[in-house]
């Protein structure tokens, strides 16, 4: 799936660079971990997430009953190239409950896991989603840019709690339902804009938001051997990079939805393509920005979709 992998120099100046952003986050938290710990739960129960995406929902699901840790949470970087430390190895290794992405997404977890002997029950969203790569297609990973898949995970997230600690079982089964009400919800949002908008062309610089922009109705209309490369942190084709950038030249797409994670020279290109052309652009991220929730920030995702379309 993901050939990005940084040699030695690399992962050292990563490191740098995490400590740098650290030095620039509000967040009292040790950056270079990208590590954000709550406060210990009232159960005594553990759970690591691989990112802060999923460890808000299981915050939806326990509520202040669980200590959870996000080991990805940093806005800046790219989880793609996330290189673990001793620190995530620890704080996996103490974990009742563990979530993780899959699909090539956090191979990360499994290795840790495997090598502290970990007993935790372990949450995969790419196999609890169902999701699998079209034929000849690769699969897209990013799998809580779908909503009915998130729903789906936090029954889960709810019996595995359920089963580390079965004193708060009714708590965590009530909490999911009220989480999964509000995806309900979303979903019923994400169908207006497709009643209204559907088969309208869009572009991206990843399919990171794929899921969402097919509930909306939206068709992707990004050379795939362009997305393919920036993905994979590969040299775009000129024919390919062209070929992205006549979509806004021609005005062939209402939208460029935009991965700030991922950003070089050639996804530059495109954002500057778009805005010359006067394209709308939707940014997305795949961590959950500061300050919101899963719900108010797909919410605000679902929104921005809704004003590019007009
Ligand atoms: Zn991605």
């Amino acid at each position: 799936m993901r050939q990005r992998r940084a040699g030695l120099l690399g992962a050292a100046l990563l490191s740098i660079a995490m400590l740098a952003s650290a030095c620039g986050s509000s967040s009292g938290d040790d950056g270079a971990a990208s590590a954000s710990s709550g406060s210990p739960g009232s159960s005594g129960v553990t759970v690591v997430a691989s990112t802060n995406v999923y460890g808000d929902i299981v915050r939806q699901v326990a509520g202040d009953k669980v200590t959870i840790t996000s080991i990805i949470s940093d806005p800046s970087a790219d989880p793609h190239s996330y290189e673990a430390n001793t620190r995530t190895q620890l704080e996996l290794s103490k974990a009742n409950v563990v979530i993780e992405n899959g699909g090539g997404y956090d191979d990360f977890v499994d290795t840790m896991l495997k090598s502290a002997n970990s007993k935790a029950k372990v949450l995969n969203a790419v196999e609890i989603s169902g999701k699998t790569a079209g034929a000849g297609e690769e699969l897209n990973e990013h799998v809580w840019y779908d909503l009915p898949s998130m729903s789906k995970l936090a029954d889960q997230i709810a019996s595995a709690l359920s089963a580390a600690d079965p004193g708060n079982a009714a708590t965590y089964t009530a909490n999911a339902t009220a989480f999964q009400h509000k995806l309900k919800e979303l979903e019923t949002t994400a169908a207006g804009i497709k009643s209204a908008h559907a088969g309208v062309s869009v572009a991206m610089t990843e399919p990171v938001p794929g899921y969402l922009l097919e509930a909306c109705g939206l068709e992707n209309k990004t050379p795939e051997e362009f997305a393919e490369a920036i993905e994979e942190g590969t040299d775009v084709p000129a024919a390919a990079l062209q070929e992205t950038l006549d979509l806004f030249i021609g005005k062939q797409v209402k939208l460029l939805a935009y991965n700030e994670q991922t950003t070089g020279p050639e996804t530059e290109k495109v954002l500057q393509a778009a805005k010359d052309n006067k394209i709308a652009v939707v940014p997305v991220t795949e961590t959950l920005p500061a300050g919101m929730d899963y719900v108010s920030w797909m919410s605000g995702n679902l929104a921005a979709i809704k004003a590019a379309l007009g």
